[in-house]
């Protein structure tokens, strides 16, 4: 028998388990102390929940979020789980109901603060409350090197001694290896299985472009996902207000958040996100911390963010119930310069660090590599030499110049011509054959590379003195920044290899091509060749209503694969209904019925079974 499996189906409605999800399980169930990294939608909660539900007593959880702790806690109610969190903003009544069930050995999972769960009377009262396993989530949170630390992380080092006979399992999304170093020891976790999973997101579909036109960029990506959630990101908080402004007037549900918003109006235009009473939150990067919605399904950068960090960060909220959803980046040189200002003006930004951090982010955007290979090999990951099927490069969005050969050779023909003496402004001017004073004082009217590439603007020339810098074939030298060559470059100085050259112009967003199959390799691939969109539309109003008579998030009810593999199956009984992925047993008893009419109904609408 296979008692994980079981829960899964029974109160989930999974058929298989995610990569790595298992091996964690088992870790709890072996009482091993385990550190478990995961990507953002790698189904992390699930490694403790199941667990907890297949052993005697109650998990403890430590979670750094009041939102969060609610969200999950009412997942799991809503699935038939007994689970409570403790949190500061529980009245009297609450509490003692929540103790109540403690005592009575009834709960299955407990969420805490990590400020109470170091109160040495609480630790002390958990000790007699029959405790299965200690789980910190938001792990990195206990490291100075990971991006959200918190100092009360660092006090949960008493847990290990506190519970010896208990083991304790950690959880996080951030993979960098001092992170998890800093997680083990600061924890103390004893001789802990570490598991780390690939951080690759197949479903996410990343493209980069040239920000020509922001307003119609953005609202071209809009339109191929009406009704779908989505998250804008600009650089400044007026860029945010006058992006949002302007969406609105052209009728899209489009609310803002930054920093210079107060408190509440903040937590309600995310209440509104999550909700789905808003399509688009248009943010700062202050918004994303605490956001717990499955199925956003598109990410877009009005500007270039300043690390990759920040990017594959903001990116990863796209489509964490991992059903495909498009990450498009729209970049100008002057967001590099901007950022570059920006840290230069503020030391906190961490000088050196944070240039190269940017510079590596300016290389990500101008390359024209596969950009889920560059990601993942960003963060140290080894990838497959494959085509990824989801990117801009790899679906041959991009395309280079036909003569990209003969543009880079004349380009490396005036580096060479310039010897060293000059970067890429003053030889873009040479190439395009410039009357400038000082190109002619200094009779560089005469090189023979002079104006070799006058049939071109100055901007494109000099674009492209860039992406030949970024594809490694030329290199900025010295404090003036001064070009050279690279061996890469004389081989293709030799005709031997060919540069991949884009005009400043790229092409349209091609986001409506049709949808790829929901990206996840094993299981779960919905077949959408029977998918009804209008029926999904019809579920998700179902669902936004159900949502709000009981007081929860959408997603609580069901998430978008559910939703999505109903409108694929369209189920009629509540024996189909019990197949569909993410229904399990309890769902299907408390809102099976409604689905199945609203299904019913629609199907006999559209005349056919
Ligand atoms: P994380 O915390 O790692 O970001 P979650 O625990 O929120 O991920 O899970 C992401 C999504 O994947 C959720 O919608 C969850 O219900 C779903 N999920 C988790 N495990 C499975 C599974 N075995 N099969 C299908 N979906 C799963
Ligand atoms: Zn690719």
């Amino acid at each position: 028998m296979d008692l994980l499996g079981d829960i899964l189906k029974q109160y989930w409605g999974y058929d298989r388990f995610l990569p790595l999800q298992r091996e964690a399980m088992q870790c709890a169930l072996d009482r091993h102390d385990s550190l478990v990294v995961l990507p953002t939608g790698g189904g992390k909660s699930l490694c403790f929940q199941a667990p907890a539900l297949a052993m005697d007593g109650m998990a403890v959880v430590v979670s750094p979020l009041l939102s969060l702790m609610k969200d999950q806690v009412d997942a799991l109610r809503t699935n038939g789980i007994s689970a409570a969190k403790i949190d500061s903003t529980m009245n009297a009544r609450e509490r003692t109901a929540v103790h109540q069930a403690i005592q009575e050995r009834s709960l299955k999972l407990l969420y805490v603060s990590p400020e109470r769960m170091v109160q040495p009377a609480f630790i002390e009262y958990l000790k007699k409350a029959g405790v299965s396993f200690l789980v910190v989530d938001e792990a990195h949170c206990i490291s100075h090197w990971g991006h959200d630390f918190r100092p009360e992380y660092r006090l949960l080092k008493q847990l290990r001694e506190a519970f010896p006979g208990i083991s304790m399992h950690a959880f996080t999304a951030t993979a960098t290896g001092h992170v998890r170093a800093d997680i083990v020891q600061e924890l103390g976790l004893r001789d802990a299985s570490v598991l780390i999973g690939s951080f690759d997101r197949p479903n996410l579909r990343y493209r980069v472009q040239k920000r020509t036109d922001l307003f119609r960029q953005v609202r071209e990506i809009i339109d191929a996902h009406p009704g779908e959630s989505g998250i804008i990101y600009c650089i400044r908080r007026d860029d945010v207000d006058g992006l949002c402004a302007k969406l609105t007037q052209a009728g899209y549900k489009a609310l803002p958040y930054h920093a210079g918003m107060d408190e509440a109006d903040r937590k309600k235009n995310q209440e509104a996100f999550t909700n789905e009473t808003t399509d688009i939150v248009v943010a700062t990067v202050a918004f994303g911390m605490g956001i717990d919605k499955s199925n956003v399904r598109y990410v877009i950068h009005g500007a270039m963010p300043k690390s990759v960090e920040h990017y594959q960060q903001e990116t990863g909220r796209a489509g964490r119930d991992r059903l495909e959803a498009d990450c498009i980046l729209l970049y100008s040189y002057a967001d590099f310069q901007l950022w570059r200002s920006i840290i230069e003006k503020n030391e906190s930004e961490g000088g050196d660090v944070a240039l190269n951090k940017l510079e590596d982010m300016a290389r990500y955007c101008d390359q024209l590599s596969c950009r889920h290979k560059s990601l993942v090999e960003y963060f140290g990951e080894p990838f497959p030499e494959r085509s990824c099927g989801a990117c801009d490069v790899c679906l041959g969005d991009i395309d280079s110049r036909a003569d990209a050969q003969q543009i880079g050779r004349s380009i490396l023909a005036a580096v060479l011509d310039l010897d060293h003496m000059a970067g890429p402004s003053y030889t873009t001017l040479v190439l395009t054959g410039s009357r400038e004073e000082r190109i002619l004082s200094k009779k560089h009217n005469h090189l023979p590379s002079y104006g070799l590439l006058d049939a071109h603007d100055a901007r494109s020339v000099r674009d492209w003195v860039e992406q030949l810098v970024r594809q490694g074939y030329l290199e900025k030298l010295g404090e003036y920044n001064v070009l050279g060559l690279t061996s890469k470059g004389l081989s293709l100085n030799r005709g031997e290899e060919t540069p991949l050259l884009t005009d400043r112009e790229s092409p349209r967003a091609r986001v409506s091509e049709p949808r790829r199959k929901a990206a996840s390799k094993k299981g779960q691939s919905v077949d959408l060749s029977t998918f009804d969109p209008a029926l999904f539309q019809v579920l998700r109003q179902v669902r936004r209503e159900k949502a709000a008579e009981l007081g929860v998030p959408p997603f609580v009810i069901f998430g978008d694969v559910a939703l999505r593999d109903m409108s694929c199956r369209k189920p009629l009984d509540r024996a189909a209904l019990l197949d569909v992925q993410g229904v399990g047993q309890k769902k299907c008893d408390a809102f099976g019925d409604e689905f199945l009419e609203a299904i019913q109904l629609h199907c006999e609408g559209a005349g056919s079974p």
